[in-house]
């Protein structure tokens, strides 16, 4: 692809400002909420977004991966993908953005309507803007500028709408990967649903997940007559600072994160008895972990074992684990794979911004692809507004993308 292949894309994609606005206006007007959030689903939508497919960008195959669900009145949940050919199919780009957004929350929180979109100061506001339609507007104008100007694409480019992405993208995703293996590991894999306000974030990677509640079973008494009794509380607290102990025994490091370490924090107690002169006979806290991936969450609780065995031999109490979350990381997408060299160059390209590949302590659903060794990373500029009220994007931020994606989309 040479410079003037490219400027002339961009100007196209400048051209798109208020198209990028009108598109954005009618999908915010299409609430597509699951059924988890007492919604009707994605299918309207998806019905919408079909339509302006068909009249904007000519794709040569799109098909329906549609995952049955009887608490929608469509009786399934919508998930398309959209291929349009390029000289080589020997890998392909794909995009995946989700149709489903979250709930406004609080109306008195937003100072506009959340489903009537509003401008101001270069942005759009509303419910899903950039959750996620920031991430499916963004590739679409790309392709239809290309497509004005008949460049021919390198390689096959996909883009893929998904339902369900908000509560566990089991009618989603999880749903496609399942009914097909359109998906190969030379593919380029982008899913636009996080990022920082420069773009230089790449993610990459992200730790396994793990909260412990630790239940601890004393003996209630006076506290007066402490020998009468078992002092839960006491033996929480010791059982607390030898935790800390797990920094040292898991102390590897990976800087692709930050922070670069696994972290080990007790957060959340639970209140024992109300009045101070009781001796508590029961005591409940917890710990948040995010563990590098590399690291079994299962050596991990081996170790608290050893440590909870301890405690109750030395203070007579009996400690119970269970685990309000446990997700062991999938494996990491290389800081070195083509995705995100290619995309990187793109962003760099576009942006003047030098990106790298960042990992993150949650979890992400670009995760159900690396599960299952697909090289998939997140990006997208946005400053991060997701499920909060007053969400916004930048339209600047929009043409800017659609110019990365054109960039990527044209790459040899
Ligand atoms: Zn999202």
């Amino acid at each position: 692809m040479n410079k003037e292949t490219l400027k002339k894309v961009y100007e196209t994609i400048d051209g798109y400002s208020d198209a990028f606005v009108e598109l954005q206006t009618e999908l915010t007007a299409i609430p597509a909420l699951g059924p988890t959030n007492d919604g009707e689903g994605e299918t309207a939508k998806a019905e919408f977004l079909e339509k302006w497919i068909g009249d904007n960008v000519a794709f040569d195959s799109i098909e329906h991966y549609d995952a049955p669900d009887d608490r929608v009145p469509a009786g399934a949940r919508p998930n398309i993908i959209a291929i349009k050919k390029g000289k080589s199919d020997k890998k392909r780009i794909w995009v995946m953005g989700h149709l489903d957004i979250v709930p406004p929350g609080e109306l008195n929180l937003w100072d506009t309507d959340p489903y009537t979109v509003a401008i101001k100061d270069g942005k759009v506001f509303g419910r899903g803007v950039e959750d996620n339609q920031h991430g499916i507007v963004t590739p679409l104008f790309a392709l239809k500028a290309i497509q004005e100007h008949g460049f021919e694409l390198p390689y096959d480019v996909g883009v893929v709408l998904v339902a369900d992405e908000e509560t566990g993208s089991e009618y989603g995703i999880q749903h496609i990967l399942k009914e097909t293996d359109i998906f190969k590991k030379e593919d380029l894999i982008i899913v636009p649903d996080a990022g920082v306000p420069d773009g230089s974030m790449i993610e990459v990677a992200e730790k396994s997940i793990y909260w412990l509640k630790i239940k601890t079973k004393g003996k209630q008494c006076h506290a007066s007559t402490p020998a009468a009794g078992i002092n839960a509380h006491r033996a929480a607290a010791h059982l607390i600072t030898r935790l800390d102990s797990l920094y040292e025994i898991f102390d590897q490091k990976d800087k692709v994160f930050d922070p670069p370490i696994s972290t080990f924090e007790p957060t959340k107690k639970d209140a024992n008895v109300p009045n101070i002169n009781t001796i508590p006979g029961d005591d409940v806290i917890y710990i948040d972990m995010r563990v590098l991936p590399g690291i079994p969450l299962d050596d991990v609780h081996a170790e608290i074992e050893k440590m909870t065995d301890e405690i109750e031999k030395k203070f007579g109490v009996t400690i119970t684990l269970s685990a309000p979350q446990r997700e062991d990381a999938a494996p990491a997408t290389p800081a070195d794979a083509p995705v995100v060299k290619a995309l990187a160059q793109s962003i760099k390209d576009v942006y003047g911004v030098v990106a790298r590949a960042m990992g993150i302590g949650g979890g992400t659903v670009a995760a159900f692809f690396r599960r299952r060794g697909l090289n998939a990373v997140v990006w997208s500029r946005i400053d991060e507004l997701a499920h909060q009220p007053n969400e916004y994007t930048h339209i600047e931020n929009m043409v800017g993308d659609a110019k990365v994606y054109a960039n990527l989309f044209l790459q040899e």
